[in-house]
């Protein structure tokens, strides 16, 4: 990094990209996942979860696309983006365990060997926190992306036609929306061994065992601890948390949906959160009207990854390229061998969820 920004306080960093935004305009949008630290929050032109960003950063038309996330949400921002637009993410180790969990190699064989013991056509759904190697996979099987807040009706649309859904990476999502659709009792599951439990011919849901370390944390000692304490308290889970939790809870929302659930809950609303911890801590900021409680603290090491000085850098890399020419440093490279079908798959969800509003 340049010695420009060795020294510099937060402020200055701050100061630093609030002035560069004014100058690049609209040729410069900054997406901030929710996940992100308050300061990256506030310096967001768009604050949202995967969903809303995915949608928004395919809505724009700036020539430079900042990700403040992991490095599969900027993928998928690369991936809807037009060849003229160029996307940065500060930090390109910013990785994510679950997304690690399932590649194209072990979701093809996991689908052949499903596709053996079922009669009805078998569709992949995979879960918007994933590399583009397994959305390509899913596109090529004319299959759709899902997020959180949309997870049942992508599922249903499938169900609808006949069809079962191979649905993964996470467990907990799947399980929680089998759950939502009431078909929890006709669904199996397969691991990276390729062991199966369950029926897969009677299966609507074939689920993959894959899991975020950060929400499979909470648990229901940590609700009933909080019951306990307080009488009025309502409990807010995200749907990666696991079925226990999910079925003691009040609401199970996205992120996207927690937040809203929060700012529309009356003045005064005690809340326990089971979600990712930065995120919940700045709820309680934002809303010092409400009482905000973690269920317990987990936060997600790779979303901290990205500090004020790393977008700092990222931007820095934008006017070093325009004045020197040196190649972008913090760039998402072009995805080309799996472009097609991830892009297929992502605008396939879109598809089902916007046109059905
Ligand atoms: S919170 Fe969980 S799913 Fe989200 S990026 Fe972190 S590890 Fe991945």
């Amino acid at each position: 990094m340049k010695n420009l920004f060795s020294n510099m306080t937060d402020e200055q960093y701050i100061e630093y990209i609030r002035r560069q935004k004014k100058e690049f305009g609209k040729s410069l949008i900054i997406l901030a996942h929710h996940y992100q630290n308050s300061e990256i929050v506030k310096l967001g032109d768009v604050v949202g979860d995967s969903y809303k960003l995915a949608v928004e950063g395919n809505r724009s038309e700036a020539e430079f696309i900042v990700f403040c996330g992991v490095r599969f949400m900027a993928e998928g921002a690369k991936i809807l983006a037009n060849p003229n637009q160029k996307v940065l993410i500060p930090d390109i180790t910013a990785g994510c365990p679950m997304a690690d969990m399932i590649n194209i190699d072990l979701a093809q064989k996991a689908y052949d060997v499903l596709s053996e013991r079922s009669d009805k056509k078998i569709r992949p759904v995979v879960y918007i926190n994933s590399y583009a190697d397994i959305k390509h996979f899913c596109g090529t099987l004319d299959g759709s992306v899902c997020a959180s807040s949309n997870a049942k009706k992508i599922v249903e649309y499938y169900l609808n036609k006949g069809e079962s859904v191979f649905f993964f990476p996470d467990y907990n999502l799947g399980v929680n929306t089998a759950t939502l659709l009431n078909i929890d009792n006709e669904t199996a599951s397969i691991n990276k061994n390729l062991q199966i439990k369950g029926d897969v011919s009677n299966s609507k849901m074939i689920l993959w065992d894959g899991y975020c370390h950060v929400h499979k944390t909470f648990t229901v000692s940590d609700i009933e601890n909080l019951k306990r304490r307080y009488d009025n308290i309502k409990i807010l889970v995200h749907p990666e948390c696991s079925k226990a939790t999910a079925e003691l809870s009040d609401i199970i929302g996205s992120t996207e949906q927690i937040y809203e659930a929060v700012k529309n809950a009356e003045s005064g609303s005690i809340m326990g959160i089971g979600t990712e911890g930065s995120f919940v801590e700045r709820l309680s900021k934002e809303f010092p009207d409400k009482t905000i409680l973690h269920l317990r603290d987990s936060r997600c090491p790779n979303m901290l990854k990205i500090t004020l000085k790393k977008l700092a850098h990222s931007i820095q890399s934008i006017i070093d390229n325009q004045n020197a020419g040196t190649p972008y440093k913090f760039e998402i490279p072009e995805i080309a061998l799996y472009k097609e079908g991830a892009k297929k798959t992502l605008n396939k969800m879109i598809e089902i969820v916007e046109g059905g509003k």
